[in-house]
């Protein structure tokens, strides 16, 4: 039987600018960054969210986990309703949703080495974990995503951005989570280092029975890594369907522009 795990209703996100460069006049404006967005994900499958930069992708996930106040609209977890919990009852859901960022260097702190930064989340929810414990955990991350247990030692900027890349989804991991989100995860990689990382995406999924928000502008990848798409424009979904049928069957122009736009590989 397949299980809905998460389930997004009627999610709209307004930004209030308070930027010091506005007009006084200005500065309480309101702009709505995603409307009545609406989908669902069965457990071990992947939802493909497209669009060019500025449609709203990442304001969908950072609402998912909770990293911004949401407007209007539900978000349930396992039919649990997860939106604007207070950091007190969201903590447990935290666990089970992790997310990996589009620039890996950036997002790894540079002053802690890799067994650190890997440990960390571990350590904030299990604070009683024996070190022992902890760097038995962290060594094995390591190794499912492709590191070597002896680089636990080393600082990030040490690494290439492949394997940094590594780190972030070691660490992303590292709570044995149900959900990861995927923001533009390779993005900012060479192409060669791009498949190694969607592989090894590919992989973990498989090994430890994971659900993907996979978040990208590139088609191709999305078609490669999902079960279904989701293609926003201007903070509107404008297609939600299996990954196939958006590609061979279309329904909306915008959709079809996109996909006319894919290079040919
Ligand atoms: P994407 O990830 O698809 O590039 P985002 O979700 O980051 O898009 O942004 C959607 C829209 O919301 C953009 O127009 C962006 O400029 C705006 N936006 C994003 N974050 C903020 C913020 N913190 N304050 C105000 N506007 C924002
Ligand atoms: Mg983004």
């Amino acid at each position: 039987m397949s299980n809905l795990i998460l389930k997004v209703k009627n999610l709209s996100v307004d930004y209030t600018s308070n930027n010091s460069f506005l007009y006084p006049w200005e500065k309480t404006k309101i702009f709505r960054a995603v409307e009545n967005i609406n989908f669902e994900i069965i457990e071990g499958e992947t939802l493909g969210i497209v669009g060019e930069t500025g449609s709203g992708k990442s304001t969908i996930a950072k609402a998912i986990i909770n990293l911004l106040k949401i407007t209007s609209g539900k978000i349930f977890f396992q039919n649990n309703q997860i939106s604007n919990l207070d950091e007190k009852n969201m903590r447990k859901y935290r666990k089970e949703i992790q997310m990996i960022f589009q620039d890996p260097l950036a997002s790894l702190n540079p002053r802690m080495n890799v067994g650190e930064i890997i440990s960390e989340p571990l350590k904030t929810h299990y604070p009683n974990l024996h070190d022992n414990e902890i760097k038995k955990q962290v060594k094995e991350i390591m190794d499912n995503v492709g590191l070597l247990s002896n680089q636990i030692n080393r600082y990030p900027h040490e690494f290439s951005g492949g394997q940094c890349q590594r780190i972030g989804i070691a660490r992303s991991l590292i709570l044995k989570p149900k959900i990861i989100i995927c923001d533009e995860p390779v993005s900012s990689l060479d192409v060669s280092i791009q498949a190694q990382v969607i592989n090894l995406l590919k992989e973990l999924q498989e090994k430890f029975k994971l659900t993907y928000i996979f978040i990208t502008h590139d088609l191709n990848i999305a078609k490669h890594m999902s079960d279904n798409i989701m293609v926003l424009n201007l903070g509107k979904i404008v297609e939600i369907n299996k990954s196939n049928e958006v590609f061979i069957n279309p329904k909306n122009d915008y959709t079809k522009k996109l996909i006319s736009s894919i290079p040919k590989i």
